[in-house]
C-alpha cells in the first residue's frame, strides 16, 4: 500500500470504528476537515499537522499513567512511555541544541507555569523552601508555610505588555500569573511599535524583577534576545522566552544568532501546535541548573502526562529536524512579507510598517473599523483572522483596532508569495468596502461583494488541497 493509500484508510477506518459507537463525533470529525479544507486560515497561532502526527495520538498510549519522569516513574510498567518521552525529549535538544528538554506539559500555558515554578524553586531564598525541597516537610512548622507562601506569592515578574504583543501568562491580571506575581510590563514605542530596548533596561532597573520574560502572540518583529539577558544579568533576573508563536522559526534556523532564544535565556517555553507543526501541547527547555525543578513538572504542577501526546510530539520534532522543515521555515517568513507588503502597497497600515516574523498587525482604525467588525467582515468574505489589540488602542482589548494575521498553515498548505499578495488584495477589498455600523460591533458589508471574495478565497484554496492523502470516501 503506499503511504497516500495508507492515509486515507487509515482515517477511513479510525471514523468506521468510532461512528459505531457514537455516529455524531465521527460525523463531526469528518466535517471538521471539510471546514479546514475550506477557510482561508490566517490565524497566527493555528497550522496543520501532518497525518504521522495526527495519527500517533490516536491510541492505547492514551491508557498509561506515567507520573514521574523518565526511568523514575510512580507506575509500574512505563517502559513504551519511557520510549516516547525520551525520543520527544532527545530530538527536541538537538533540533534546539538545548541542554535540556521537558515534554510534559499539556499546553503553552501549562508549560510557563512549569517555568514559573522552576524559577521561584530555584530563586526564592526562604529558607522553609529550601528544607521544603529537601523533603524535609516534617521539620516546618505552620509559620514556615505561612512565610513560603508570603515569599513565594509576591515576587516581581516583568513581561511584555499586552497591547505591545505579550501574552496574558506574562503576569496579567485574567491568568492566575498577574494573581501571584507583582507585574510590571515594558512596551512597545507607540510611535513605532519597536521594543524599546534602552526603556526595558530602565524599567528593569528601577523594578529589579526577579524574572523576565521575553516572547509574544502578536509582535511582527524579532527580538534580540541577546540583549534582553543583557538586561537580566544586570539586574540579577531569570531570563525566560516564550518561544510559542515563533518556535517553529528557531526550529527552521531562520531566527538564528542573537534572535535564537536558547542559547541566550536561562529557560525557554513554547507550543507545539503553532509554527513548530506538531501536536497540541507545550515544552520546556532549560539550562541545566534548572533541568531538576522544571521535572517536578508533573505532580508540581501538571497533571499526568499524555504519553500519546508526548509519542506526537517526538514525530513532529523527527519531522522539524530534516532539512525540508527549515525550507518551510524561510517560507512562511517569505510569505509573510509578501503578505506585509501586498497589503501596504494597497495602503493598509502595519503596525512598525511590516514583519520579520511569520505575522502582521493590521491598524483598521484607518478604515473607521473596530478589529471587531473587521475579523467579522473578513469571516462573511471566507477570510478567517483575529482582531488583537495594538499599541495604545482606542478601542480597549475587547473591540481592539487590529487584525492580527499570520502565514503558517496557509504555508503548510502550499501557498506561496504570489498567493499570499492574492490574499493581501482580498483583505484590502473587504475592509475597503466594510462601513462601519451603529455599535463597535455591527458594520455594513454588500453581501454580493463578501460572496465574490469568498468565492475567489475559494479558488486559491482549491489549488493547494489540504491533506491531499486523505480521501474520506
Ligand atoms: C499560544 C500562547 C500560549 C498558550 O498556549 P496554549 O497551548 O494555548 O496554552 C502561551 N504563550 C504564548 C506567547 C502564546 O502565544
Amino acid at each position: 500500500m503506499s503511504l497516500l493509500n495508507a492515509e486515507s484508510t487509515a482515517f477511513r477506518a479510525a471514523l468506521e470504528v468510532v461512528r459505531a459507537v457514537e455516529p455524531r463525533v465521527a460525523d463531526a470529525i469528518g466535517a471538521e476537515l471539510t471546514d479546514q479544507r475550506a477557510s482561508l486560515k490566517l490565524i497566527a497561532s493555528e497550522n496543520y499537522a501532518s497525518p504521522a502526527v495526527l495519527l500517533a495520538m490516536g491510541n492505547w498510549l492514551s491508557d498509561k499513567y506515567a507520573e514521574g519522569t523518565v526511568g523514575r516513574r510512580f507506575y509500574a510498567g512505563c517502559r513504551n512511555v519511557d520510549t516516547v518521552e525520551a525520543l520527544a525529549a532527545e530530538h527536541a535538544r538537538e533540533l534546539f541544541g538545548a541542554a535540556h528538554a521537558y515534554v510534559q506539559p499539556h499546553s503553552g500555558i501549562d508549560a510557563n507555569l512549569v517555568a514559573y515554578w522552576a524559577i521561584l524553586a530555584d530563586r526564592v531564598e526562604a529558607p522553609a523552601l529550601k528544607r521544603a525541597q529537601a523533603r524535609q516537610l516534617n521539620d516546618l512548622t505552620e509559620a514556615d508555610w505561612f512565610e513560603l507562601r508570603r515569599e513565594l506569592g509576591n515576587q516581581r515578574m516583568l513581561g511584555m505588555s499586552l497591547d505591545s504583543g505579550g501574552h496574558l501568562t506574562h503576569g496579567f491580571r485574567p491568568n492566575i500569573s498577574g494573581k501571584m506575581f507583582d507585574q510590571r510590563s515594558y512596551g512597545a514605542d507607540p510611535e513605532t511599535g519597536l521594543i524599546d530596548y534602552p526603556a526595558v533596561r530602565e524599567a528593569a532597573r528601577e523594578f529589579r524583577p526577579l524574572i523576565l520574560v521575553a516572547g509574544y502572540s502578536a509582535y511582527p518583529r524579532k527580538v534580540n534576545f541577546r540583549i534582553m539577558r543583557e538586561i537580566a544579568d544586570e539586574v540579577g533576573a531569570t531570563f525566560m522566552v516564550d518561544m510559542a508563536h515563533f518556535a517553529g522559526l528557531v526550529a527552521g534556523k531562520v531566527f538564528t544568532g542573537d534572535f535564537d532564544p536558547v542559547p541566550h535565556a536561562h529557560i525557554v517555553t513554547t507550543t507545539t501546535h503553532k509554527s513548530l507543526r506538531g501536536p497540541r501541547g507545550g515544552m520546556v527547555l532549560c539550562q541545566p541548573e534548572l533541568a531538576d525543578q522544571v521535572d517536578r513538572g508533573c505532580p508540581m504542577v501538571l497533571g499526568g502526562p499524555l504519553p500519546q501526546l508526548m509519542a506526537a510530539k517526538a514525530v513532529a520534532l523527527a519531522e522539524a529536524r530534516r532539512p525540508d522543515f527549515q525550507e518551510y521555515a524561510q517560507r512562511v517568513v517569505d510569505n509573510a512579507r509578501a503578505l506585509a507588503e501586498g497589503l501596504v502597497r494597497r495602503g493598509v497600515r502595519l503596525v512598525t510598517g511590516g514583519t520579520d516574523n511569520h505575522l502582521a498587525l493590521l491598524d483598521v482604525d484607518g478604515f473607521g473599523l473596530t478589529g471587531r467588525q473587521a475579523e467579522q467582515a473578513l469571516l462573511d468574505s471566507g477570510i478567517v483572522t483575529n482582531r488583537n489589540s495594538i499599541p495604545r488602542d482606542p478601542n480597549g482589548a475587547w473591540y481592539t483596532s487590529g487584525i492580527r494575521v499570520g502565514t503558517p498553515a496557509l504555508t503548510t498548505r502550499g501557498f506561496g508569495p504570489e498567493q499570499m499578495d492574492e490574499t493581501a488584495g482580498l483583505i484590502h477589498t473587504v475592509l475597503s468596502q466594510t462601513r462601519p455600523g451603529t455599535s463597535k460591533a455591527r458594520y455594513q458589508l454588500d453581501p454580493a461583494v463578501a460572496d465574490r471574495v469568498a468565492k475567489q478565497a475559494a479558488e486559491l484554496l482549491a489549488d493547494f488541497p489540504l491533506y491531499a492523502g486523505i480521501d474520506l470516501g
